[in-house]
Parts: structure tokens; sequence; C-alpha cells
């Protein structure tokens, strides 16, 4: 089971938290992390690799929701999805080094993980 992360990457405390989080698992249990950005901008090697995963999880600085659009924009729609600001109520700011909240979004992200493998069998 290939799970693919997209973190939104955004310019925010919350829309860097999205990689940090992604980083704890990436390259572990077939964990790997998509660039988001290539996807609605049609580049071909990326969404073939986005593709070859078995289960996505979005994963969004704020409600804007990029990472989810960007899979939606190649038409992935069963996915999991993460928000920062709503699901873990973090306050996004412009301040890059803001960790606050980083910790219940890890341990979040890694019992989705979780799941989806359990569900797998
Ligand atoms: S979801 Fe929000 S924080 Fe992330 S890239 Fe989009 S606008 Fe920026």
């Amino acid at each position: 089971m290939k799970i693919g992360i997209l973190p939104c990457q955004g310019t925010s405390n919350t829309g860097v938290m999205t990689t940090k989080a992604a980083m704890h698992f990436v390259g572990k249990d077939d964990v790997g992390m998509v660039c988001p950005l290539g996807l609605p901008l049609g580049i071909e090697g990326i969404i073939k690799q986005a593709l070859s995963n078995d289960a996505h999880i979005a994963l969004n600085g704020c409600p804007i929701k990029c990472a989810s659009k960007a899979l939606q924009s190649i038409g992935v729609t069963d996915f999991d999805e993460m928000t920062l600001t709503s699901d873990f109520n973090i306050q996004k700011n412009k301040d890059f080094s803001d960790e606050t909240g980083l910790f219940e979004v890890i341990e979040a992200l890694g019992k989705t993980i979780s799941n989806i493998q359990a569900n797998q069998h």
C-alpha cells in the first residue's frame, strides 16, 4: 500500500508545518511525498508519480485547501485530508518558525496513515 502525502507547502506557519509533519513519515512504510504544485501545472512525471500511489493524504494549511484542490485537479477525489487551522485550531500567521500545534498534527497524521494501512487488509 503506497501512500502519498501532499503538504500544501504554503507560505505561513501552518503551510510550512504541513511539510514538517509529512517529513516525519516519508521514506518509511511505503509513505512518500508528492509535489502538489506539479499536479495542476500538468507536470507529467509528478502526475504519474502521484497516480502510482494507492492512497493520498492532503495536508492543508488553511481552508483554501490547495493540497486537496491539487489532487482534485488530476481527478483524485477519494483521499484523506487535514486542514491545520480548522482541524487543530491553529492560527495562521507569517512566523514560519512557529510550530504551535505541530505535535498534534504529527500524531493525527500517524493515526491516519495507520488507519489506511489497517484498512488495506
Ligand atoms: S492551503 Fe492555505 S496555507 Fe496552504 S498553500 Fe493554500 S493558501 Fe497557503
